[in-house]
């Protein structure tokens, strides 16, 4: 059995960005996930925006670390080389009530030590965001607020973190943990995979309560509260240049307007109490309200730009903040209940989570070895975007791959494709979130089949057992062969 002084469970931006801190000493470190590969949790299915800070009251944990980890972002994207931009956020008022809630968020980031803040009239607010609405009459801006492809960050994160020695399980749930007599933890997966930590450092979203109750702690319990968001096409990529929010209600951050990194929008997200851990359907009712909210804030937006659709679970703990650190039972720590703005304060969750371990007597020695830079893909859309193209054909020469299109709507090259899987993606969605196959406009109908070739010929896998995101979600049902309907 494989003896480790800390694992992690869970592969979403809580445990990778743990993960990734706890790469740089001389410890040995694993992360087990229950997927097929990482951020297929809640860290996939969010709004991508590194919040400024003003939301939440002082006194709140996820109020400090959400500062703290906006703080993180530009070093990080310096290391780890994924997108990241600083575009800023603009809460909007409507009425004489609504700018006395600005008054009062703006007290409240002050408050909170949030550089920046600004109430602005309408004139400098045409200026920023001519596209906004006639009828608003004030806003609050904070310019620090920034947005991520939270799934690109998260897997740089991983990369990052493997590649400085954490060893990563993925396709293993864990099943059970045991408390060993001399103190170490045995942890157990339902497909046979046994392994020893000295610490567990829970980080399982939406199931931290049920890893928490295998240790034999009750003390609280995750609610699921679902959002669901839409994606603009990117031909109305020019209608917001920053991230647009209504007032805020008392469960949510309100329905937003965000420009997303890749120059898309999205709007959402909803924010419903539900029942169930696993219902991540999208409503008629849902996008009514998401677009209602929308059109108010931006008439020029149109529900036929809408291009897809998804929703995702925010892990609501007992209490309604972060659950970060020490239990009942000793070497078992809590990352849980982890919900927004839990992408913005990951840095500072994972520098928390080894300060914690250290008061626990887990010794860290920095790595000479270690290295904090990963190295990005080569996109072919980037230097599109910029004309950059004598710098393309300069870094991608001897490689053809980085010539042949596999997605025309993204400009996604075969090279991009094959670089995913060398870096551990083996299904259509983890190829999709690496490189944004099948994400533009026609949503897959020209690559999908295209990216399965290149996986069946890359990682050895049957076509036919190529799945979508992991066992049960295999996409070509029948064998294959001569006269099968594709050929
Ligand atoms: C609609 C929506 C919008 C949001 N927008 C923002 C935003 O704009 N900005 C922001 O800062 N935050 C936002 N958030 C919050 C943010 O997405 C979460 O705080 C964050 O993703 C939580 O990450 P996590 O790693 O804790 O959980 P997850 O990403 O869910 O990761 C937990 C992992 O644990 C694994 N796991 C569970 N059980 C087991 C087991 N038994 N064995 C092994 N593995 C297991 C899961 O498969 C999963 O991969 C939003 C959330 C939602 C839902």
């Amino acid at each position: 059995m494989k003896h480790f002084d800390v694992i992690i469970i869970g592969a979403g931006v809580t445990g990778a960005a743990i993960a990734r801190q706890l790469s740089r000493y001389s410890i040995k470190t694993a992360i087990i996930e229950k997927e097929t590969d990482v951020s297929f949790g809640t860290s996939k299915a969010n709004s991508g925006i590194i919040h400024a800070g003003f939301h939440s009251p002082p006194g709140m944990l996820k109020t400090e670390l959400c500062i703290k980890g906006n703080r993180s972002f530009d070093i990080l994207k310096e290391e780890l080389g994924f997108s990241f931009e600083r575009r800023g956020e603009l809460v909007v008022a409507f009425n004489d009530e609504e700018l006395q809630i600005l008054k009062n968020l703006y007290a409240q980031g002050i408050k909170n030590r949030v550089h920046y803040l600004e109430l602005i009239g309408t004139a400098r607010l045409r200026e920023m965001e001519p596209n906004l609405s006639e009828d608003i009459i004030g806003a609050l801006y904070a310019p620090t607020a920034g947005i991520v492809e939270p799934y690109e960050y998260c897997f740089s994160l991983i990369e990052n973190a493997r590649q400085n020695g954490v060893a990563m399980f993925v396709n293993e749930k864990v099943a059970v943990i045991a408390k060993q007599l001399f103190g170490n933890f045995v942890i157990e997966t339902d497909s046979g995979l046994k392994v020893s930590a000295r610490f567990i450092v829970n980080a399982a979203g939406l199931h931290a309560d049920e890893i928490a109750s295998l240790a034999g702690i009750t003390s609280f319990a995750i609610t699921p509260r679902k959002g669901e968001e839409y994606l603009l096409d990117r031909r109305v990529g020019n209608l917001v240049t920053r991230i647009i929010f209504p007032v805020p209600t008392k469960d949510s951050k309100g329905m937003l307007v965000i420009p997303t990194v890749e120059g898309t929008v999205m709007v959402g997200p909803t924010a419903e109490n539900i029942n169930e851990k696993d219902n991540f359907s999208t409503t008629r009712e849902g996008l009514r309200c998401v677009f209602e909210n929308a059109k108010k804030m931006i008439p020029g937006i149109r529900l036929h730009d809408v291009i897809t659709s998804f929703s995702g679970l925010r892990p609501v703990a007992t209490g309604d903040d972060f659950i970060i650190g020490t239990t009942s039972v000793q070497g078992f720590i809590n990352a849980a209940g982890i919900q927004s703005p839990g992408l913005t304060a990951s840095p500072a969750i994972a520098q928390h989570v080894e300060d914690i371990l250290v008061k626990e007597g887990l010794s860290l020695k920095v790595k000479s070895s270690w290295n904090p830079k990963r190295t990005p893909f080569i996109k072919l859309r980037h230097s599109i975007a910029t004309r950059d193209y004598a710098g393309y054909i300069k870094n991608t020469a001897g490689n053809p791959g980085y010539n042949k299109l596999v997605c025309r709507c993204e400009n996604i090259t075969e090279a991009e494709v094959t670089e995913a899987v060398s870096r551990g993606h083996t299904t259509l969605d983890g190829i999709k979130f690496a490189t944004r196959a099948g994400m533009g406009r026609c949503q897959g109908s020209f690559c999908t089949y295209r990216v399965l070739k290149l996986l069946e010929q890359q990682t050895g896998i049957p076509i036919e057992k190529i799945t979508k995101k992991g066992g049960g979600s295999e996409i070509i049902k029948f064998p294959m062969g001569k006269g099968a309907p594709h050929e």
